[in-house]
């Protein structure tokens, strides 16, 4: 039997222990916080990052480790590597972790990005400014995510209100500005890589966000097929230039037909979550599977489905499980705005069908701007 560590406790550790559990591994997990939710379904350590006398210990106990978090410090993940089997490996972390690095090797790998510019100072932001244009967005380069660490830039006149947001994190966090992308929607491929090279990849799913946090994902999406090849073979040059094990997501904006890199995630990620009821074996399965050296499972889609992102509270359980096809997600957190602290996936026999339950999802819960745009997407597959 083998034990996986997880670095970082949240939900996606969670769910990677819920998921790997059957196939009778066991789970160690390390968090910064007594609290972590992964906690609560196997035995959490709690110590800082940097804390390699506790990181020892929990090193000695697994087979190999993997993250649910990718900010851990790039000096834990090389004090890891040291002690224990580790994928994705440091590099895929350390890329992953910086945008400028991330998009960096996007454009070697033959993807495409929207322009950007690594800025330190304000005269930096000025000369990005003038270069790329407004509308604009400065983000942190490190450690920025569900839409923290980023102001939009409309016009010219925003630099100095960004700059007295953004301006003091230039030097621990670093920050990038980039041009604004007019996107016709937002897509992402969830895919997952072995140790012996082997590739899959779960559909493309179409994204919604919400003040930057995800709100709906919709899978397959719908007219996905135009982008599926090209999304998957970016997705695969990536994975393969990094020599990554296990599974990872790229985040792209579908602008006129053509894919733009956004990000990628060196993890299980939001926009997969539906692989759990919509997916012959999900993102947590192959995740485990990849990084224990197992063989990977079939990434197809059973049925469409569409994950709903619960933010700062749980609606309703009762009304939402009482609609056909409905499958509840809690992560044990306490509510807390801004914080992910449950999803639903609704599956579905047909586009039709799934578009019917989402609208009661819509009606019971009164959560009707929440579906609206994933109902017209389906409209638009008929
Ligand atoms: P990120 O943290 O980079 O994934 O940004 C969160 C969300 O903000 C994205 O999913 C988009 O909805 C939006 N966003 C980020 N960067 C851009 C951009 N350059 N142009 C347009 N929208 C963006």
């Amino acid at each position: 039997m083998s034990t996986l560590g997880i670095l970082g406790g949240g939900q996606l550790a969670r769910m990677l222990v819920l998921a790997g559990t059957p196939l009778g591994v066991r789970f160690r997990v390390f968090d910064t916080v007594a609290d972590a939710c992964a906690g609560q379904i196997a035995p959490l350590a709690t110590a800082g990052w940097d804390a390699f006398d506790a990181l020892e210990p929990f090193a000695r106990e697994i087979d190999a480790a993997t993250f649910d978090f990718e900010n851990v410090p790039a000096e834990t993940a090389a004090w890891l590597t040291a002690h224990a089997r580790v994928a994705p490996n440091a590099r895929s972390l350390a890329t992953a972790q910086d945008r400028v690095l991330e998009k960096t090797l996007f454009r070697e790998c033959g993807l495409p990005t929207t322009e950007f510019a690594d800025v330190a100072t304000r005269a930096d932001l000025d000369a990005a400014l003038a270069r790329i244009g407004a509308p604009a967005i400065l983000k942190t380069r490190r450690e920025g995510y569900d839409g923290k660490g980023q102001f939009r830039i409309k016009s010219m006149a925003d630099a100095d209100a960004a700059w007295e947001v953004l301006g003091p994190q230039a030097a621990t966090r670093g920050l990038v500005l980039e041009g604004f992308v007019d996107f016709d929607f937002e897509a992402s491929v969830v895919a997952v890589r072995s140790g012996n090279g082997e590739f899959r990849a779960w559909p493309v799913t179409r994204n919604w966000h919400v003040n930057g946090i995800l709100s709906a994902s919709l899978a397959p999406a719908p007219r996905g097929e135009s982008i599926g090849a090209s999304a998957f073979a970016h997705a695969r040059a990536i994975a393969e230039k990094l020599d990554y094990v296990g599974v990872f997501a790229l985040e792209l904006f579908v602008r006129n037909g053509e894919l733009l890199g956004n990000e990628m995630a060196p993890r299980v990620h939001n926009s997969g979550h539906w692989t759990i009821d919509g997916a012959v074996i999900s993102q947590f399965e192959n995740h485990v599977r990849a990084v224990l050296g197992m063989p990977l499972g079939d990434t197809s889609a059973r049925c469409p489905s569409c994950m709903l992102n619960w933010i700062g509270k749980l609606p309703d359980r009762d009304r939402m499980i009482a609609i056909p096809g409905t499958h509840w997600h809690d992560y044990g957190k306490s509510p807390r705005p801004g914080r992910k602290v449950g999803h639903a996936t609704v599956c579905a026999p047909d586009a039709a069908t799934l578009a019917a339950r989402l609208e009661q999802v819509g009606r019971a819960l009164g959560r009707e701007a929440q579906v609206a745009p994933v109902i017209a997407a389906l409209g638009m597959q008929a």
